[in-house]
């Protein structure tokens, strides 16, 4: 039976950044994501001709789904061109690109192009599986074993991509494949703003709530506000259906649902001065994406510069290791230097004693010894006196002790 879909669009700017540079779009049979870089200028417009250039074919009709994948591929290539076009009439954009996640549906089976770090995931028989494979360093250092996943999520070099569309590659390596697709299945395409900051396993939740399609596209956008969002978040989510569902109406997101404009007298972006006012200080602290070719000699370097970390942590934590062992060997001797510059009187086989150190010990050390035993019999002392030499009297010196001592014969004296 033929399916029919139902799709939300749902793309926040987050709370740090100022401007927001995802685009997505969900129309009648394409669904797509785009997560634009390139600092404050670029990366919006890049995501922006994206989503722009390839939404262009949804509606088209196609006789196979290995059509609609080929159709998909070439308008991905065409952005590719748009931007790199733009970069050249627009040259402040040089260097902006952005990953495309896309899904268009023929009949049961879904054509899928993706490049970059946004992802698609296919929800089905509450189990989420991620179709799609990051390009990034990280995700080529988990791939090759150096890494576990989740040392990837916090792996200083996370925000490094390895493949993008943009005027940095002509001919960028966009992976596409075909799927098949049934009723009940809830496709889920995201950029990493949502990725990065919600686990896997509370979107698997929220996707499993039986809530309609675009309460949980707005909910799954909440969970990543709740989570701080430092980033831009962007979620397309494409329920299937059997026949008979009324479709959703075409609905395009983020930046690309503005028009792109730019400053041409001037050659420059026109600034965004209310965002800047509003966050001065907050744009430069965000983590910005960054795009390196995908060559065998850079990833050897970054290889190598993450054993070096590796390394550098290590030594970090020899020396810490070592530097607190000797501070607590320091401060034992003193703490026994200081014991033994004590004195008390005590009883020692019946006969008065003065003792060094304290009368406490360090489990079954003791930090005390007889340092001097007197002439005076516990039995020859009165009552009193008996009773504080039993429980120790102490003396800040050897001579205090000592006056102790003193006293104590006037008193067996008497
Ligand atoms: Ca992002």
């Amino acid at each position: 039976m033929a399916t029919t879909t139902k799709a939300a669009a749902v793309s926040h700017v987050g709370k740090v950044r100022s401007n927001n540079q995802d685009s997505g779009f969900a129309g009648r049979q394409l669904f797509v994501v785009a997560d634009g870089m390139g600092g404050h200028a670029g990366g919006d417009v890049a995501s922006a001709i994206a989503v722009t250039r390839i939404r262009d074919i949804d509606g088209t009709q196609f006789a196979t789904a290995a059509d609609a994948e080929t159709a998909l591929r070439t308008a991905l290539m065409a952005a590719n061109s748009v931007i790199a076009e733009t970069v050249y009439e627009h040259p402040e954009l040089t260097g902006m690109g952005t990953t495309v996640s896309a899904i268009l549906r023929v009949g049961d089976t879904v054509a899928l192009a993706h490049i970059g770090d946004s992802r698609i995931y296919l929800w089905r028989d509450d189990e989420l599986i991620q179709v799609t494979s990051d390009h990034t360093f990280v995700q080529r250092l988990v791939d090759s074993g150096r890494i576990t996943p989740e040392e990837a999520l916090t792996h200083p070099r996370r925000s490094v991509l390895m493949r993008v569309l943009g005027d940095v590659d002509a001919h960028p390596e966009v992976d596409t494949r075909l799927l098949d697709t049934r009723p009940g299945d809830r496709w889920l395409l995201c950029s990493d703003g949502l990725s990065s900051y919600v686990s896997e396993e509370l979107i698997t939740r929220t996707l499993a709530a039986g809530l309609d399609t675009y309460e949980t596209a707005e909910q799954l956008v909440r969970l990543s506000l709740d989570h701080g969002a430092p980033d831009n978040v962007t979620v397309v989510l494409v329920d299937m259906h059997d026949g008979g569902v009324a479709g959703s109406p075409t609905l395009t997101v983020g930046s690309a649902s503005a028009p792109i404009a730019f400053d041409s007298e001037s050659g420059r972006r026109p600034v965004r001065l209310p965002n800047l006012l509003l966050h001065p200080l907050r744009v430069t602290g965000v983590r910005q994406t960054q795009f390196e070719p995908e060559s065998d000699e850079y990833l050897e370097a970054l290889i190598a510069e993450d054993r070096r970390r590796a390394l550098r942590r290590k030594i970090t934590w020899s020396v810490g290791i070592v530097i607190i062992a000797i501070a607590i060997l320091i401060a034992v001797i003193f703490g026994y230097q200081w014991t033994q510059s004590r004195y008390y009187v005590g009883v020692t086989d019946g006969t008065v004693a003065i003792y060094r150190g304290v009368q406490q010990g360090i489990g079954p050390i003791p930090l005390s010894s007889v340092h001097e035993i007197t002439d005076v019999q516990l039995d020859d002392l009165g009552a009193f006196y008996q009773g504080q030499v039993e429980r120790t009297i102490n003396a800040d010196s050897l001579r205090e002790a000592e006056e102790i001592v003193e006293r104590l014969r006037t008193d067996a004296d008497e």
